[in-house]
């Protein structure tokens, strides 16, 4: 294909480097530039209309285009654009929002510390800890173990949880002291005749096995996502959580929910611990907490985190850490705004009564001769692609398939995310049966094509 020399996408391609994009790929084909967005739809610069079955990138919770999130942000604009939170300053959004999200929080939390994106959230996570170590006088305690296929986002410390061949290989990751343990898919990685609850007994054990190989006294914290999204929508298997739980309180290891796609509604309820009934001791939230109106992230830590912290401020130094927009003010009355129309259109309560739709609609795929799996909770899914549904092995490439069956998909006016063999879907909360059923059609009539 050759671009106009003029045209938009021929200026994309020649100053804009894309992330996770194929740059060589990229200079052939150009973009698609998105012009507008209303509700479930964007709307390209051609006049495409697209379904965005991703919520953009599993964030825009309300859909697009809602009028009361710019009317907030030009009202805090207005009043004040930009104040920080370094040294005893603070802003009214900022203290508002930190008092919203302890307030619905699923176990009792201390303190808000703002970020501005998931991946500053997790880095954040680490400095947190590793200076709480030290406040508690053990300062061997400092590993973090994380999991196979997990994401966490793509700073040097983030990306080394993040449990993906792609964000290592070529940035000399994972960082030391960083440990990844079992991915619980119990699709791909349960054996012959092990039952659900054996293999999250399995992972349980895996994760014990390692604590104990580099020294429980030598274990942090351990991050994980309630369901892991961007690793390709893996659902734990049933008693996961519970057994994972029991081996970190055994040694006295931090347990950290990585919120940043769960929170806020996506698993049916507000947030992806209260479905699966996971006590943490820090909470990482971004994504739906601003439906990406503007970027804005969170940690919730709990007294455990906060205390020793507090405790050792003077002795050890304050907290050498924090961002310029830290809580912006602008982000925190867009997020404010976000969370309080979450609330009164009740799109918590709405995913939850939609989510069997979504879901049997997407599981009716699994009929298809290249489904090999259809999963998923709530309002997040994913279908596996394969060649061989019994040998459970898709095209080569790795990622081929997915990708050839995303560009069908997105052609037939859906937006999905190839991940891997997968293709995930995440609509916003506000979506209809009427969606739903375009978002399987058009993925059915997609893998029809590609068949
Ligand atoms: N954590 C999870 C679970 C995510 O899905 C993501 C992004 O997709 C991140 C962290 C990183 O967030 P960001 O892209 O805002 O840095």
């Amino acid at each position: 294909m050759t671009l106009n020399p003029n045209s938009i996408e021929a200026r994309d391609v020649a100053y804009h480097l894309h992330s996770y994009t194929n740059a060589r790929r990229h200079e052939e084909t150009g973009p698609i530039v998105m012009a507008s967005g209303e509700g479930m739809y964007v709307t390209d610069t051609d006049g495409k209309r697209y379904v965005e079955a991703m919520a953009g990138l599993w964030s825009v919770a309300i859909g697009f285009g809602e009028k009361r999130l710019a009317a907030a942000a030009a009202r805090q604009m207005e009043k004040l654009n930009f104040y920080h939170t370094f040294t005893h300053k603070s802003h009214v959004p900022a203290i508002e929002l930190a008092e919203k999200l302890i307030a619905m929080a699923p176990v009792k939390m201390s303190k808000v510390y703002f970020t501005n994106s998931g991946s500053e959230a997790n880095d954040t996570m680490i400095k947190l800890v590793r200076y709480r170590s030290n406040a508690l006088g053990q300062p061997e305690k400092k590993k973090i173990i994380s999991r196979i296929k997990g994401y966490h986002g793509v700073t040097l410390a983030s990306a080394s949880m993040t449990g993906l061949p792609n964000n290592h290989r070529a940035f000399d990751l994972p960082m030391a002291g960083i440990l990844h343990t079992t991915c619980p898919h119990y699709w791909r990685e349960g054996r012959e005749g092990e039952s659900e609850e054996a293999f999250a007994t399995r992972c349980a054990n895996d994760l014990e096995a390692m604590i104990q190989a580099e020294g429980p006294e030598t274990i942090a914290a351990f991050i994980g996502e309630p369901v892991m999204g961007a690793g390709g929508v893996i659902v734990p298997p049933k008693t996961y959580w519970q057994k994972i739980q029991a081996v970190l309180k055994k040694y006295d290891i931090l347990l950290v929910a990585d919120e940043v796609i769960c929170g806020f509604g996506r698993t049916g309820r507000t947030f992806g611990c209260e479905t699966y009934g996971i006590e943490p001791d820090i909470m990482t939230v971004s994504k739906a907490l601003s439906s990406s109106y503007l970027p804005i992230s969170a940690l919730l830590i709990n007294d455990r985190v906060y205390q020793p912290v507090a405790d050792q401020s003077s002795e050890i130094g304050t907290f050498g850490h924090g961002y310029t927009a830290s809580g912006h003010p602008v982000a925190a009355a867009v997020a404010l705004e976000n969370l309080a129309i979450i609330e009164e259109k009740r799109l918590v309560e709405h995913a939850a009564e939609i989510a069997p739709y979504f879901q049997e609609r997407l599981a009716s795929l699994g009929d298809h001769p290249l489904v090999g799996e259809v999963r998923g909770v709530g309002l997040i899914a994913a279908i596996e692609l394969v060649t061989d549904k019994q040998a459970k092995v898709a095209m080569q490439p790795p990622g081929s398939m997915a990708a050839a069956a995303f560009a069908m998909v997105q052609k037939n006016g859906v937006i999905s995310r190839a991940i891997g063999d997968a293709l995930a879907f995440c609509p916003p909360l506000i979506v209809e049966k009427d969606h739903i059923d375009t978002i399987v059609d058009a993925t059915r009539a997609g893998l029809d094509e590609l068949q």
